[in-house]
Order: structure tokens, then sequence, then C-alpha cells
């Protein structure tokens, strides 16, 4: 199903303001809120694309990328890593949006009492892969380091907001008194505070555990390319919601294959004798080697196309091409009899060059690549 465009959703018009496009999500929060439309589909899946509306026309840079390119610019990065925003990404969007406006700055003013859900840190690692993991997709495992809930730790009611999460202030103003509401430093707004933990533990009641973290890599990644782990981070207090490990895709050099969007390129040198006569030779590929029919009297320059022989897209829909270029390799040395060998053909009027038409230009050769 194609997306709907972010500012439809949203009901502004391409050139609103930052404020405008605040206001217009606050009306839909509202209006779709969960709370509000119990089992409601329709309005649950209304809250959570004006959600991800916003939080791309919120953010400068993602919607300079969104304006550029439409939807197309968020597709690899969210798309495989779990995809989209949950609620408690949604929720978490919302002090910004609504402040104290409900009067209590919780969440208060829809009904149900929502405390802030904690959310551990997120993880990075990078991982280094050669060409033929990436051409064939894989799974690693990977040793990671994760803060985690020591056993036997206990909590308590946080003593400082009496587990509320929430601490109120009283300010005099010259409006008269007000009573505005924060979230609790002490307890990061869980309203639950450690009571007992272990001697290995921290103030947080973590302990940091080495972890094997399975990771599975869809064929056809990129260098420099971000996969999300969900949940594999660092664990968050209390209840809390772990952070993400977040894994960067290295690509190790190939020795013969070089690597250009989803097709190859191989360097192929052959003989002198080999041009002349035809060969048969092994060519690697990232699915092994295979074995390629060199015609009799190929040209140097000469591009040979293995169809399918690439990197798949990620989209997994298509497959790149190995382009095999030929090199007639040329011997820098002769000794005496080899010098004869080569004058005599020299005068021979058989070896001149004469192009036929089927033979392309380097220029017709670049304009076929790329096509
Ligand atoms: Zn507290």
């Amino acid at each position: 199903m194609a997306k709907q465009d972010y500012y439809e959703v949203l009901g502004v018009s391409k050139n609103a303001s930052s404020s405008e496009i605040k206001k217009a999500y606050r009306k839909m929060a509202i209006k779709y809120h969960p709370d509000k439309n119990p089992d409601d589909k329709s309005a649950e899946e209304k809250f959570k694309t004006a959600a991800e509306a916003y939080e791309v026309l919120s953010d400068a840079n993602k919607k300079s990328r969104y304006d550029q390119y439409g939807h197309q610019a968020f597709e690899g990065t969210g798309g495989f890593g779990g995809g989209g925003m949950n609620m408690d990404d949604i929720f978490s969007q919302f002090g910004d949006i609504f402040g104290n406006a409900f009067g209590g700055g919780g969440f208060g003013g829809f009904g149900g009492q929502r405390q802030r859900t904690p959310r551990g840190s997120n993880l990075r690692i990078r991982v280094k892969l050669t060409l033929e993991e990436i051409a064939n997709g894989v799974e690693k495992k990977i040793k990671v380091k994760r803060k985690k809930q020591a056993k036997g730790v206990t909590y308590k009611t946080c003593t400082t907001c009496n587990g509320t999460g929430q601490v109120t202030r009283i300010t005099n103003t010259i409006l008269g008194r007000m009573q505005t509401a924060s979230p609790c430093n002490v307890c990061g707004g869980t309203g639950q505070m450690i009571d007992q933990r272990p001697s290995n533990a921290d103030a947080n009641g973590f302990v940091i555990e080495e972890e094997t973290v399975s990771i599975k890599i869809p064929a056809g990644v990129e260098d420099e390319m971000q996969l999300k782990v969900s949940g594999k981070g660092n664990a968050a207090p209390g209840n809390g919601i772990s952070g993400d490990l977040l894994v960067a895709i290295s690509e190790a050099p190939h020795p013969k294959l070089q690597r250009e969007g989803d097709n190859l390129h191989y360097d192929l040198y052959i003989s002198l004798p080999d041009a002349i006569l035809g060969s048969s030779v092994e060519i690697d590929t990232v699915t092994g080697k295979v074995r390629l029919k060199i015609e009799s009297g190929v040209q140097s320059g000469k591009i040979l196309r293995l169809r399918g022989k690439g990197i798949p897209n990620l989209n997994g829909y298509n497959k790149g091409d190995l382009l095999v270029h030929v090199n007639v390799w040329t011997p820098k040395t002769l000794n005496k009899d080899q010098k004869k060998f080569f004058e005599k053909m020299r005068n021979n009027e058989h070896f001149n060059p004469k192009p036929e038409s089927s033979d392309k230009s380097f220029f017709e050769k670049v304009k076929d690549m790329f096509s």
C-alpha cells in the first residue's frame, strides 16, 4: 500500500510553519488518542500515522530529506529494523507536544494515569562483512556487553514523589499562586526507587554482562548502513524498556571484486595467445567460481556481463550483474626468438587493426554498462 503524504496526514500545507505542524499534530493526537477510542483499530492506526508524520516534519533534518525524496528518504533505515514507531516512542514524544497543558505534567489529562516509561541507552557496534556475506545474507553472533538489571534488586516507592513520578511546585506569580508539575528527578518519573541491591550492582541496580546477540543481516546491505536490533541495548531502571543495539555495517574490500551499487566489476587479464585463439577462464564470484568462455578474437576492453551474478538489491526484487572487463596482457620483455616472431607478424598485413562496426567504442561500452 502506498504511504500517505505526511503533510496530508496532518492536514497542513507544505509550507506550514513548525508551530502550525505542532498544532495540527496536537489536534490529531487528542482526537485519535487510544484512551479516547478504546478498541478502535482505525483510530489507533491514524494515531500512529500522525505520530510518524510529526516525527519527521518536526525535525528540520528529517523534514528536508522528506521534502527532497519523499518516503524513500527513510527506506532502508526504519524499513527493516523493526520499523515504524511503537506506542512508547509516541508517548515519549508527548512531553514536548503537550507540556503542562493538561494541568499536571503527566498524561493524566487523557484519563489513564500514564507514567513515563524509562528507556535504556542504545549500544553501538560495528560489524565487518565480506562481500560474499553481503551477497548471501548472514547471521552473525556478536558478543555485546550490556547493562542488565542485577539479580536481587528490590524497589520501594520513591520517597521524593511518593510514587507519582511527578513533583509539584507552588510558586507565587503576579497571577497568584501557580502549581506546576514536572517529572521526578530522583526516580526518573518511574515512581520507584531502589531499596536493596547486591554489592556488584551500580546505583541504578545494573551489572554489566556479556551476551551473545544473534543478528540477521539481510543480503544487499551497504557500507555504513545501520541496522537496529530492538531491545538489545542497555536495560532501563525499573520496568523500563531496554535500549536498542545499533549495528553499523563495514564492507571488507574484496581481493578481486569491486562493488558499485548492486553491480560488481572484475578485471580479467588474459594472454595475447588466449585473446587470439580463445580460451576458458575461471572467475571469482560472490557465490563461488564460475567458468567463462572467451571467444577467439576478443578485443581488449570488452566487457562481459554475467547477469544476476552481482549483489541482490536490499528490497529483495533484483540482483545486480557481474561485469568482467577483458584486458589483454602484453609482455614487457622478449628474448631474441620471441622478438623475431613478433616482428614477422608485424609485417603481416593480417595483424593490422581493422575495427568492425560491431566492435563498440569505449564510450558506447560505458553507455551499455549503465543501461
Ligand atoms: Zn520519584
